[in-house]
């Protein structure tokens, strides 16, 4: 007998996720110090000053269990976004939100859609319910407006007769492709309004102005759509775990059946309400990546290395041969990006856009595995 035998047949199928590797790890390895990770889209400004100082502030409360129903961020949420408090769900991340569409959704007799080259969540959650994955070729690299862009139609044509959720990326991880807003309108009209469409909006606030959609005003068109955002990237919150879903009020109450009444503990829903309040600090967390996926850009450019076009924090690089090795080089340098092979791009890294200094250190580095340049 073999426990994986028992184990449900979503479970048996399933790949668990590969996070970025810990800078911890890697000089614990090498023996070295000083090493910079630009491997999981962290925000290289950190969090901010209000945002610690509330933490502390929470410190004596510690020994109470939190607001299960997290009222207070609930609110402040709803207020941000013009929408009311049924309408806000919480997650241990957005990671635990998308999970919790997936087992309100889906089981055996279901299927989910999504792109190739989607974030990898996706394909995790669907299969640990046992539902079908039905996934949408994306644009080839010789597309001229959107290469590994996700293809709307062939997204479309996915579906069938037992589909119950999409999930799309606007931006997409780990390629940093996006849907043109009126785009992405077209395609939610067309949507059978039986099913579930999860909008995840992970990285909103770094995109163009131009091409951010009323995705929060689509709620009222839209009964079927699911947006989700979190405070891991703009606010810099990775470490504590808070994400969150904006719906109609009927999708947020069945998700909230099945989500844990503490998922989301006292620190994080303090944090998460000080980070709102701090509106300078996202401004500052834009420029930094927009100055910063600029100087990337220039950078990539000389060294004569195609990256996919992205509005995210970061970028993907196609390497010209396979990036395995180019990744240990690179480790070895003391620098951490992230290896996408998993997604089916094993001659691209995907490089987290840190901060000036940062940068420079990976483009350096990069040039010296590539080039035999020295980087000292
Ligand atoms: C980083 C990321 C998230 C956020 O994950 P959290 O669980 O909120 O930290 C969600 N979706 C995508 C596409 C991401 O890249």
């Amino acid at each position: 007998m073999s426990y994986k035998e028992l184990a449900v047949t979503g479970v048996q199928g399933l790949t668990p996720y590969v996070p970025g590797k810990p800078v911890e790890e890697l000089e614990r390895e090498l023996g070295i110090s000083g090493s910079l990770k630009l491997a999981s889209n962290e925000n290289p400004l950190g969090p901010s000053k209000s945002v610690q100082k509330a933490l502390i502030n929470e410190l004596p409360g510690l020994h109470f269990y939190p607001d299960g129903s997290a009222y207070k961020l609930r609110s402040r949420l709803a207020q941000e976004h013009h929408l009311t408090v049924e309408q806000v769900t919480l997650g241990n991340g957005s990671n635990d939100v998308l999970e919790l569409i997936a087992r309100t959704f889906l089981n055996q007799q279901t299927s989910a859609v999504f792109s190739e080259y989607a974030f990898a969540v996706y394909p995790i959650v669907v299969q640990a319910t046992g539902a079908k994955a039905c996934v949408a070729k994306a644009y080839p690299v010789e597309h001229e407006r959107m290469p590994y862009g996700h293809d709307l139609d062939a997204l479309l044509n996915a579906v069938d007769h037992q589909t119950r959720v999409i999930f799309l990326a606007n931006p997409n991880n780990p390629t940093g492709t996006w849907f043109e807003p009126a785009a992405l309108q077209d395609f939610l009209a067309k949507v059978n309004p039986e099913i579930v469409v999860v909008l995840d909006e992970a990285y909103f606030e770094y995109m163009p102005d131009s091409l951010k959609p009323d995705s929060v005003k689509w709620l009222a068109l839209f009964p079927n759509l699911i947006i989700t955002r979190t405070f891991s990237k703009i606010h810099a919150l990775a470490g504590l775990r808070v994400g969150y879903a904006l719906s109609n009020p009927e999708i947020a109450e069945l998700l909230n059946r099945v989500r844990q009444p503490f998922n989301v503990n006292s620190m994080a829903q303090v944090a998460a309400c000080a980070a709102l309040d701090d509106p300078m600090h996202v401004a500052q967390s834009v420029m930094i990546n927009t100055q910063g996926l600029k100087q990337l850009i220039i950078g990539l450019d000389e060294m004569d290395l195609n990256y996919i076009p992205s509005i995210g924090n970061f970028i993907s690089v196609d390497m010209k041969q396979p990036a395995a090795a180019v990744y240990d080089a690179l480790l070895h340098r003391g620098v951490i990006v992230r290896p996408i092979a998993n997604y089916g791009l094993p001659n691209h890294l995907r490089i987290t856009v840190g901060s000036q200094q940062q940068n420079e250190r990976v483009l350096l580095a990069l040039d010296s595995v590539l080039n035999g340049s020295s980087d000292d």
